[in-house]
């Protein structure tokens, strides 16, 4: 992908209209609203699609996959409930731009993409290596990354048909996992929190779409 690295007063512009955007939809956090407007969108798409960068909207980027609609990735964070040094692990890096929306909140990031061009092209993509808080992995989110866990937060950001086991024991006591939970056309937003006797507590919130998440690795 051609990604021209520049943040012009106009993108500027564009993202603060975003930003207001989401507070209307009832986006309150508010070092949530700032790093959407710090982190430039439009890099995490082809350059011909600079415009589209700011809207409210889902994109493709490739290999079926899409970046996630602004109002989501605010809705997500927002729910993660995050302090800076937290060790929070995303299941679908995607395009990276959720991944660089909570390294700006000063987490640490562990991001798994199970599509190795995807994987691949993160490698190469300046913007996010700029961020030294964020470690990409190639492989299967069912699995987690047991080497780096347990983990405080846990943010899946594909439609998940089950809470998958091994992501519930890599997360550590009062931890939180945010799982769009579902297998058809709409997902349930849900806050899962594990309490120290291992039980866990569970919140529904809004229907969401995601693409699906599945089993296995993809090369
Ligand atoms: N967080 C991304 C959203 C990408 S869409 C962003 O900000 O752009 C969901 C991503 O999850 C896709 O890239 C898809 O390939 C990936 N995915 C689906 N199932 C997966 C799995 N089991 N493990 C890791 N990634 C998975």
């Amino acid at each position: 992908m051609d990604k021209a690295l520049t943040d012009t007063y106009r993108h500027k512009g564009l993202r603060q209209q975003l930003v207001n955007s989401l507070q209307q939809k009832g986006i309150y956090n508010q070092q949530v609203l700032h790093v959407i407007n710090t982190v430039p969108r439009h890099y995490f798409l082809d350059s011909a699609f600079t415009e589209q960068a700011y809207e409210d909207k889902a994109f493709p980027i490739g290999e079926g996959q899409t970046i996630s609609q602004p109002y989501t990735v605010a809705y997500q964070s927002q729910l993660l409930n995050l302090q800076p040094k937290l060790k929070v692990l995303e299941i679908g890096t995607g395009s990276g731009y959720q991944a660089c929306i909570l390294a700006a909140l000063q987490v640490q990031v562990y991001t798994i993409e199970r599509q190795k061009k995807l994987y691949d092209e993160k490698q190469k993509f300046a913007y996010l290596k700029t961020f030294k808080n964020i470690k990409c992995f190639y492989g299967d989110g069912y699995e987690g990354l047991p080497t780096y866990a347990p983990f405080d937060r846990i943010i899946i950001t594909a439609a998940a048909p089950l809470l998958p086991p091994k992501l519930v024991q890599q997360l550590k006591p009062h931890g939180i996992i945010v799982i769009p939970y579902g297998s058809g056309s709409s997902q349930i937003m849900q806050r899962i929190t594990k309490q120290l006797d291992n039980s866990l507590i569970t919140e529904s919130f809004e229907n969401f779409s995601f693409v699906p998440m599945l089993v296995g690795k993809n090369n």
